[in-house]
């Protein structure tokens, strides 16, 4: 059977982290108010004032602080209570039947620097994120299919630093399987994370001809949405500024071009840079896509914020 999947081509989450000691500490109001696990408040006009074992003294409220009061939807929204099991199974955990399936599958992580988009992706040795979870996960499935299917996996992770720390983590879940981790040294986009898993499966039926059948994965720990913040006018194309990473321009500009183009034929700029050459088979189309939008809770990344649910909220539009 194959699954329609025309309906639901871009799943958007958002993930609140908890506030770091200096955001604690500037006295300031969160400006994220969780409503409930699909709904969420951008700087509210009556904050909950949800960081604990803090009083909110209005004097010390941030220039910045507008109260917008603007409601957003979301496929998912995780407060900053939610563990990495939580954010895996409400994301990657629900594609990976469409993945066995043979659909191309992408989970970005988007967000300004110190957001938590690397802890959410890639998470830290007793709690590991999205990658490590995914992987183990899928290693379970294909065990469990083992019967029915020959299936080799292939790992490849772009940004040398962490590569070695996951594979390590990888390497001492999966003791007895085979694997074979590559490209750790790819330089293609520095300031980007990228894991892809592929996997091939054929049936094991003696004597027919056996199909195969390929399909990528890749999560990605996007380069700091900060870079690319200036402007995301619907539509409008973005220009590279002195310090604007070309790369995440360019997702973003295919994103744009995969929302304008819903429903009708139009040119996406997937040549535009390396990145989305990459992700050229993983986004839009006949692909299972997951955003997931990581956000500070504090006024101190007011702007930053702001930028990214607007990004995410348009996103939803893909
Ligand atoms: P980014 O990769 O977006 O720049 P990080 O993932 O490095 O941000 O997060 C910034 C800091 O906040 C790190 O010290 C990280 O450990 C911490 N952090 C982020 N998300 C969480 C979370 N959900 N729970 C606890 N700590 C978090
Ligand atoms: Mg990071």
């Amino acid at each position: 059977m194959v699954m329609a999947v025309e309906d639901s081509v871009v799943r958007v989450v958002v993930r609140v982290r908890p506030p770091t000691l200096r955001e604690l500490e500037s006295q300031r109001q969160p400006v994220v108010q969780v409503v409930d696990e699909r709904v969420l408040v951008f700087d509210p006009e009556e904050p909950d004032g949800s960081f604990p074992g803090l009083k909110w003294g209005s004097t010390h409220d941030g220039p910045k602080k507008k109260g917008k009061d603007l409601t957003f939807v979301f496929d998912r929204v995780f407060g900053e209570a939610a563990t990495q099991q939580d954010v895996f199974q409400h994301t990657t955990h629900s594609i990976l039947d469409s993945f066995l399936q043979g659909y191309n599958c992408s989970v970005f992580a988007y967000g300004a620097t110190g957001a938590g988009k690397t802890h959410t992706m890639l998470g830290r040795e007793g709690d590991p994120g999205i990658m490590y979870l995914t992987t183990m996960e899928l290693y379970r499935r294909l065990e469990a299919r083992q019967e029915e299917k020959q299936f080799e996996v292939l790992i490849s992770y772009q940004e040398p630093a962490s590569a070695e720390q996951l594979l390590e983590m990888l390497t001492r879940g999966n003791r007895n399987r085979k694997q074979h981790p590559t490209d750790a040294n790819a330089t293609s986009s520095r300031s980007h994370a990228i894991f892809q898993v592929f996997v091939k499966q054929q049936d094991r039926v003696p004597g027919l001809t056996q199909a195969l059948q390929v399909a990528k994965m890749s999560l990605i720990d996007l380069a700091g949405s900060e870079r690319a913040s200036s402007t995301q006018a619907k539509g409008e194309r973005l220009r590279e500024g002195a310090n604007i990473n070309r790369s995440l321009l360019a997702l973003i500009n295919v994103l744009n071009a995969l929302a304008d183009a819903k429903g009708r034929k139009s040119h996406v700029p997937y040549r535009d840079s390396k990145l989305t050459r990459l992700l050229k088979d993983s986004i839009g189309g006949n692909c299972r896509t997951v955003m997931i939008a990581a956000i500070s809770p504090s006024s101190l990344a007011y702007e930053d914020t702001y930028n990214t649910l607007k990004y995410a909220d348009r996103a939803k539009e893909i």
